[in-house]
């Protein structure tokens, strides 16, 4: 076979065999095919897109570029993998919760991208926590606890490594077959049983529409369940931060606040989590209301926490965090308020504005080589809906200097809509799709 070959059939709108897609993708991670030739194979399937077969065989060679993980336990092995957003710290509080209702969750995350926080970056916010842990680490913390948050290791989907770089420089992120291919090679390579997909649509996501949030849901879903993993998707809105923290540190500690069971933390946080455990608790064969009452108790009980606690603990985190964790996670240096400039209804927030404004404190990354802050982020972020008097708090501001805080409240005021009639209310779930 010949990367020219594949990508003149591209180019004629003839999409490639299973057989050709495979080895590209073997060469992609063997160096067999260039730089250039990936680059031409991007645009291609950006300008001419692949059959809903192509997607589902791109998905499956470049999952099998690497190792796929094969794991032979007691239960179901089972995952969530969100299109990420701001505030969105739903993986935390749903792998332990998910581990305490018996299953397996082995949850390979990502970094921040963009405006939007990364799972990894949130885990390592924890002293002494170390995220990127080797596969026999994985195996045993899953098996034992019940459930991991990790990084990828460099030998899952290394053809997807290659081309997501390569692609970062070709400007041919934007492709529905590619971003599918992507997402999935990595998630099923960890050996999953079922997946739920949590695709973010609004303001504070990368899919700004429900038609583009829909349309990305819907390939995610038939090239899951065409690979042979049973997955649904929920849209869920993102028109506004699911919850008042966005940060690093800041999300954890809200986070550990639902897990100890205070009812009224982040209560858009906590229905989504358990919506989306729900749906994937129902692909392996639960009843979904008995898995939603499941899940709320694991929340409300403790017993979440608990597995939350040991995960942490043998990643090398504090020992004692279901109990102490206000005393280990970083503070920022500096908190203050934002006020609001005056009296009105918060109608809205500009979710993208929002998380770069935590990008700006330091919370993110604006190249691949920055160092993240864990300690800086906002707290407190009022909902929408919510009235407000001139000089009333909308969001606290946790910043290294006082320059990084003026900056942020600069940005936190730009990205708030503050007006007098009620905010048009829009469904925490939009919509839900299946295989
Ligand atoms: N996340 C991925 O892993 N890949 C993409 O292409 C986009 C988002």
């Amino acid at each position: 076979m010949d990367a020219r070959a594949i990508n003149a059939r591209l180019r004629k709108g003839e999409p490639p065999t299973a057989e050709e897609l495979a080895w590209f993708a073997r060469g992609l991670a063997s160096g067999a095919v260039t730089d250039a030739q990936a680059g031409a194979f991007a645009m291609g399937v950006c300008l001419r897109g692949l059959s809903e077969e192509g997607r589902i065989a791109l998905t499956l060679a470049m999952r099998d570029s690497g190792d796929v993980l094969a794991w032979g336990l007691d239960a179901p092995v089972i995952d969530k993998h969100s299109t990420g957003g701001v505030g969105d710290c739903v993986s935390l509080i749903l792998a332990p919760a998910l581990a305490a209702c018996g299953t397996y969750v082995p949850m390979i995350s990502g970094r921040g991208l963009g405006h939007t926080g990364g799972t990894l970056d949130k885990m390592e916010a924890i002293p002494g926590l170390v995220a990127q842990i080797p596969e026999d680490k994985l195996r045993a913390v899953v098996g034992e606890v019940g459930c991991a948050i990790a990084g990828a290791t460099g030998r899952i989907a290394p053809a997807d490594k290659r081309l997501y770089a390569i692609r970062d420089v070709t400007g041919t992120v934007e492709s529905i077959d590619l971003i599918t291919a992507s997402i999935l090679s990595k998630k099923l390579a960890a050996g999953l049983g079922a997946l739920v997909l949590d695709v973010k649509c609004g303001s504070g996501a990368f899919m700004k529409s429900p038609d583009d949030a829909q349309a990305l849901a819907r390939s995610l879903v038939s090239a899951a369940n065409g690979a042979g993993c049973a997955t649904s998707a929920l849209v869920t809105d993102m028109d506004q931060p699911l919850c008042g923290s966005l940060g690093n540190a800041v999300e954890v500690a809200l986070c550990m606040e639902v897990m100890a069971g205070d009812a009224k933390a982040a209560p858009r946080l906590r229905d989504v989590t358990v919506a989306l455990g729900a749906r994937l608790l129902a692909l392996t064969g639960e009843d979904e209301a008995a898995a939603a009452a499941r899940l709320t108790e694991a929340i409300a009980s403790g017993t979440a926490m608990e597995r939350f606690a040991r995960m942490v603990a043998a990643m090398g985190g504090p020992p004692d965090m279901a109990e102490d964790w206000r005393t280990h996670l970083p503070r920022a240096a500096l908190i203050g308020d934002i006020v609001a400039p005056h009296d009105g209804i918060v109608t809205g927030w500009d979710g993208e504005a929002l998380g770069l404004a935590v990008v700006g404190l330091g919370g993110g990354r604006r190249v691949e080589t920055d160092k993240v802050d864990p300690a800086v982020g906002l707290t407190d972020v009022v909902p929408v809906g919510t009235r407000v008097r001139r000089g009333d708090p909308v969001a606290t501001v946790h910043a290294r200097d006082d320059a990084g805080a003026e900056q942020a409240a600069t940005a936190v005021l730009a990205a708030l809509r503050l007006g007098e009639g009620a905010p048009t209310e829009r469904p925490l779930i939009l919509e839900r799709i299946d295989g």
